[in-house]
């Protein structure tokens, strides 16, 4: 029937398509006062909900005061679960209102958003015998405190250990966040002499164009810091791009509304390096599609208007993210809000998050069902960060892969042509012959020999 739109859509010129149910859920964006929900922000208004400042004075820092914000809406024993998984966690607990009222309390256990911030000891299970405090070996890699300059052209700078939330898996969980019953941090405060040694690296070191402002967070430095760092840096002729990395954007979207000051300082060290022609950019950490509000829209657009480039990297996470359909609709969401999905992450090998862990073969099943379905400049590259410091690599690019055992063995001739690096997929999730193996320890050597030697 020419006169309906959706049959001609489908016959145009010679292309006949199969008509597809039409798919605009990415589009969809919780928006109104959802955070009314919570017993604690009952009668809070929205000007006050996109206050920033009324925002960090009410974060979540101590379990009493996320009880206390809930009230009847969890039960006594979700309450003792979280208690004695933050007793067996690297992580201190931080939330946002902004989070808090994202997540679903009727069905706590199972929601995406309360798994990567609230462990519970009935999720919990044992590591891996191979994870790790510091998997990536970052501070081996590490010329000065806080600086890691593992790859030729670009180095990773900690500014500091404070992030508007703390995730349970932090690949830096040996330095971000308070102290816990498991972990005595290594403190890497925002000391400006430390600073000036990062600076006076970078400044000796030419090779160097790419530096990564992480930690930590950006969102915890204050607008003159930033101003500090971005200025200094720019000022460095070699230095030719930074990136701003921040969890903030995802966690407390409204800063980029209503902190004028630090919008600005952003804004403004983003303009003076386009007239210097460096490219300074942000990069944060969206890991599920309802993460994103009619809030993060409105920041997005003023970041967009702003000229100011962003891009997420994600890790994938058991029970979050795990699952096709949920990636396609957070690279979907992403897109469409102007952020551009640039990494996910394998989950690196650290402690006490092994039920967030998964076997990379669903790594690379997510990473088939997502290409194709958006623009490929939208499309995120799918990488395992190797441990023991041999880099990024693609997820499909292993050397050798034992899914009885869960080991693959990667290369990284950048780095050094002979060395092998080793990930392990969580024992749970292998057949019942590869978790006999793992059960015996005395074979534990051996399992990682023979796996590096057919590589
Ligand atoms: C990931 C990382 C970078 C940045 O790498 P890109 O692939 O360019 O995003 C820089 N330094 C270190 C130590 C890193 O881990
Ligand atoms: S925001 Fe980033 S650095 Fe901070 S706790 Fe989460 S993963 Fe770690």
């Amino acid at each position: 029937m020419a006169s309906d739109p959706h049959s001609r859509l489908h016959t145009v010129g010679t292309l006949v398509r199969k008509s597809r149910p039409v798919d605009i859920g990415h589009r969809q964006l919780l928006e109104g006062p959802f955070w009314q929900r919570i017993p604690a922000y009952r009668d809070v208004d929205a000007e006050t909900f996109e206050d920033h400042l009324w925002q960090s004075k009410h974060s979540i820092t101590r379990t009493d005061k996320l009880f206390a914000a809930l009230r009847e809406l969890v039960s006594d024993a979700f309450y003792k679960a979280v208690e004695e998984g933050l007793a067996r966690s690297s992580m201190s607990l931080r939330l946002t209102p902004y989070i808090v009222s994202l997540i679903d309390w009727e069905h706590p256990e199972r929601d995406p958003i309360r798994r990567q911030f609230l462990p519970l000891s009935t999720e919990q299970l044992r590591d891996h015998p191979r994870t790790y405090l510091d998997a990536l070996h970052e501070r081996a890699h590490s010329p000065v405190e806080g600086l890691t300059h593992r790859y030729a052209d670009k180095v990773l700078f900690i500014t500091q250990d404070r992030c508007p939330v703390y995730c349970r898996y932090c690949t830096r969980s040996y330095a971000v966040g308070l102290d816990t019953e498991q972990v005595g941090k290594a403190h890497i405060n925002a000391r400006s002499e430390r600073w000036d040694q990062v600076f006076d690296y970078l400044r000796q070191h030419p090779e160097v164009e790419d530096v990564v402002i992480s930690g930590g967070d950006t969102f915890s430095l204050r607008a003159e810091q930033i101003r500090l760092i971005g200025d200094t840096l720019l000022d460095i002729p070699h230095i030719r791009r930074m990136r701003f990395a921040t969890k903030g954007v995802a966690v407390l979207p409204m800063k980029l509304l209503t902190d004028h000051e630090w919008f600005d300082a952003l804004a403004g060290v983003a303009q003076r390096g386009r007239k210097l022609h460096k490219d300074v950019v942000v990069h944060t950490h969206f890991s599920h599609p309802s993460e994103c509000s009619e809030i993060t829209q409105r920041a997005m657009n003023r970041v967009f208007e702003a000229g100011i480039t962003v891009r997420n990297q994600c890790v994938l996470l058991r029970g979050v993210n795990d699952d096709a359909e949920i990636m396609r609709l957070l690279v979907r969401r992403l897109g469409y809000l102007n952020v551009q999905p640039y990494y996910v992450f394998q989950h690196d090998m650290v402690r006490g998050v092994e039920d967030l862990r998964t076997a990379l073969r669903t790594t690379q099943e997510i990473e088939k069902s997502t290409r194709g379905h958006t623009a490929g400049f939208n499309t995120p590259m799918f990488v395992i960060d190797t441990p023991g410091g041999g880099g990024k690599r693609d997820v499909h690019s292993y050397e050798h892969y034992n899914h009885v055992t869960g080991i693959s063995v990667f290369r990284s001739p950048n780095m050094d042509d002979k060395a092998r690096y080793v990930h392990f997929d969580p024992i749970d999730t292998l057949p019942e012959e590869g978790q006999a193996l793992w059960a015996d320890h005395a074979l534990h050597d051996q399992l990682v020999a023979d796996a590096i030697s057919k590589s």
